[in-house]
């Protein structure tokens, strides 16, 4: 997708802090952080929210959650706890259109639900 900024960080047309990258998922950080540890996880592939993902993508999803765990591993947050959100459509609060998993941590977090 041309116009989906993910893409372009995905592709290394944009710029951002990148923490994590292999040939499926790449992570980096939020630009606006809301906790001392807050990555964007996404899948390289442009794929716009949770609800259009497919069988054909469960091997990526499952991925890209270890990627999530190995990321929190390395920043020293599995013993501490983390929390791995995804914001999907307009009332989950989704603002951009390609899937990404928000890694948030390094503080006590509020319950939200
Ligand atoms: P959403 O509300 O769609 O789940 O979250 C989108 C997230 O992307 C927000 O937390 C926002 O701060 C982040 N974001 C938006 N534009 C950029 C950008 O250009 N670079 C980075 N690194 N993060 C961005
Ligand atoms: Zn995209």
């Amino acid at each position: 997708m041309s116009d989906c900024i993910f893409c372009k960080i995905a592709a290394g047309e944009m710029a951002s802090e990148m923490v994590y990258q292999d040939e499926r998922v790449v992570a980096f950080k939020d630009i606006r952080p809301v906790a001392p540890v807050h990555i964007l996880i996404i899948p390289r592939k442009h794929i716009p929210d949770l609800t259009a993902i497919t069988e054909e993508d469960a091997g990526l999803i499952g991925h890209l959650h270890l990627v999530a765990v190995k990321i929190a591993r390395e920043l020293g947050l599995a013993d501490r706890g983390f929390r791995l959100v995804n914001n999907c459509k307009q009332e989950g609060g989704q603002v951009i259109y390609h899937l990404h998993y928000h890694l948030l941590g390094g503080r006590q977090l509020k319950n939200i639900c």
